[in-house]
């Protein structure tokens, strides 16, 4: 069974694409949390960012550097949060890798990123030295 998304990409589903290339697609998010807010996808299905392939990710990253500022642009935003829900724990809806465009604005109501994961930790030097070590040593 095909992602939703996916669905979007074969023309089965309606959507605004606002940009479609080779690998990758922009449309505007059906239940928007700003005035255009989008969604940047790899055309091929991938679950989380882990899966994507190199060559499939540096696209993806250059549309949503294109994407970014004409968002922002036709909306006359003054910034915009660039996301990804990555893995449901993370409140991924759709198994379909997608980077969220959010327009902001001064005064909008909305947070930073740095309100997404809950309280805060309290992480001794000891314990961040062996998590940078950990992180380092898989990479
Ligand atoms: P997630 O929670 O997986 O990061 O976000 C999924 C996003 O996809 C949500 O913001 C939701 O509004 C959007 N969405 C879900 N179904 C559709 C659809 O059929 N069309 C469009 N354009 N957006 C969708």
């Amino acid at each position: 069974m095909s992602t939703i998304f996916t669905q979007i990409v074969e023309g089965e589903i309606p959507a605004r694409i606002v940009y479609e290339d080779e690998t990758t697609v922009a449309f505007l998010d059906a239940n928007p949390l700003a005035p255009g807010h989008t969604l940047v996808i790899p055309k091929d299905e991938y679950e989380r960012l882990n899966d994507v392939p190199g060559d499939v990710a540096t696209d993806l990253y250059a549309t949503i550097h294109r994407l970014v500022p004409a968002v922002e642009e036709s909306v006359d935003a003054d910034a915009s949060t660039v996301a990804f829900n990555n893995g449901e724990a993370a409140g991924q809806e759709v198994p379909h890798v997608h980077c969220h465009i959010v327009p902001r604005f001064e005064g909008d109501g909305g947070g930073p990123i740095h309100g997404v994961a809950g309280e805060a930790p309290d992480l001794a030097d000891d314990e961040l030295d062996g998590i940078a070590d950990d992180i380092e040593s898989r990479i």
